[in-house]
């Protein structure tokens, strides 16, 4: 269907055998990429040659679907790197089921609308299913709820202005004038969103000082909490920090906020998913205390961009802080209805729950567990290689699935150099971070395709 010429306004929409093809060409192409049995890593390219290659597609006209579709398969999809490949180890990888990432485009096809219930209601009902399971899972009471946002960033944020809403009400209820700044408590090891959802809601971050392992415990908070008294309206804990994956003592953090009323918030966003595994699960003891928590299925739920499951002990205090209220929106305000939207910075919603939802209906809380299991296994055998190879040393060892370990004599030049030939080479993607100032290599293990003999294959480069 090359250069489609305006004819009648339904044109795009109706049933033709032209909106056949396209639907059929992008099928057919979800489905080989779905299932390829090696999937190329690929890397990006510069603005120049895409330029050369690939610029030109927004005509008057159009330039159809089939040269579309393969203008994204043969130039565009190969810029970008697969964060499913398994020797993509760097950030938090992606690792989607195939009934995930099936079912999105299921979500898509569809036209679900999620942020209401008058509007999605069996969408809302599949998505709270899942919510109500983890949640039981992490120990929290059966009236917690909350919502799928986009990503760990905007679950943070919207639990910390919840929060925020919450020591407001109160301390106007108990007649306290409101701090001349609010602060939130967290570690130096806390995620970067933490700091930007503080410079969103202009409030100040107090540091409270790791222990000699990266955890952040009850006593240190403690202390931060009675220097900073009324202003503090939050204490964050991370359930498995993104450089090092450390659960910092989250019973002792939990208990200190909540011995002086302050709301206590568990970003689990990494690591939390860890929690499903029977023997990883002490680690995680204190959980059940939060307020609020959040975990991202799209990092170790096997789930496809982009969700983070953003959970509620009481979620009417999010709706009070939330809801966005206008005339055109009375009707859906003025019920008693479950309004995912209200939960939440955002109004229009994905139903972005669904691929985790189908594949976890599909397959099972069982499969979950072993899947999980895979990358705390595979990174506690990869440390012990490491360890054992000369030249090579751990910076720490690794708690949950991402291994953090030097290369003795290397500079962050030196690294680099290595991490831009491994990609190069198409053998894998290892950026490297960064600990006290000192350059490191770092390998954040999801994918259950990722094999041991990958990663020591990998460390035979570094010799
Ligand atoms: C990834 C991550 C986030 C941010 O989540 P996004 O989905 O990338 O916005 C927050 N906290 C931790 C601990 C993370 O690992």
């Amino acid at each position: 269907m090359e250069g489609t010429a305006v004819t009648t306004p339904d044109h795009m929409h109706a049933i033709s055998p032209d909106t056949a093809r396209a639907v059929d060409d992008v099928l057919d192409y979800a489905r080989r990429r779905a299932l390829y049995r090696d999937v190329p890593l690929d890397k990006p390219m510069t603005p120049r040659e895409l330029e050369r290659l690939a610029s030109g597609s927004i005509t008057a006209d159009g330039i159809g679907a089939r040269r579309a579709i393969a203008l994204f398969e043969n130039v565009l999809a190969p810029a970008c790197i697969s964060t499913d490949h398994p020797g993509y180890l760097s950030f938090i990888p992606s690792a989607p089921s195939k009934a995930s990432l099936a079912f999105d485009v299921v979500v898509s096809a569809s036209a679900v609308y999620g942020g209401s219930w008058m509007e999605g209601a069996g969408a809302v009902f599949a998505e709270n299913e899942v919510l109500h399971w983890l949640a039981k899972e992490f120990g929290m009471p059966a009236a917690a709820g909350g919502v799928f946002v986009q990503g760990g960033t905007i679950g943070n944020l919207s639990a910390l202005v919840t929060a925020r809403d919450d020591a407001r009400r109160r301390a106007a209820e108990a007649g306290r004038a409101a701090p001349a700044r609010w602060v939130v408590v967290c570690s130096a090891e806390a995620h970067s969103s933490i700091a930007s959802a503080a410079a969103v809601m202009d409030i100040d971050v107090a540091t409270a000082e790791v222990d000699a392992d990266g955890r952040l415990r009850g006593d240190a908070v403690a202390r931060v909490l009675d220097e900073h008294g009324d202003a503090v309206f939050a204490v964050v804990a991370t359930a498995g920090t993104t450089n090092f994956g450390i659960v910092d003592d989250i019973a002792g953090v939990g208990a200190a906020a909540r011995e002086r009323g302050v709301w206590f918030h568990v970003d689990g966003a990494y690591g939390l998913a860890a929690m499903l595994v029977p023997e990883a699960r002490p680690a995680f003891a204190g959980v059940g205390l939060a307020d609020s928590l959040i975990v991202d299925p799209h990092k170790w739920l096997f789930a496809p961009f982009d969700a983070c499951a953003l959970l509620y002990r009481e979620p009417a205090l999010a709706l009070g802080a939330h809801t966005q209220k206008a005339e055109y929106l009375d009707t859906l305000t003025g019920t008693p209805d479950w309004n995912p939207s209200d939960l939440a910075i955002q109004l229009t919603r994905r139903a972005r729950g669904l691929p985790l939802w189908f594949s976890l209906a599909t397959h099972g809380t069982e499969q979950y567990r072993a899947t999980i299991a895979h990358g705390i296994d595979l990174a506690r055998r990869i440390a012990d290689e490491i360890s054992a190879r000369d030249g090579l040393s751990l910076v720490r060892e690794p708690q949950l699935s991402v291994v953090v370990f030097r290369r003795d004599g290397w500079s962050l030049a030196d690294y680099e150099a290595w991490s831009a030939k491994l990609l190069d080479e198409q053998q894998g993607f290892v950026v490297p971070s960064s600990h006290r100032g000192e350059p490191v290599l770092r390998f954040a293990i999801i994918s259950p395709l990722t094999t041991f003999e990958l990663l020591t294959a990998i460390l035979d480069t570094l010799q």
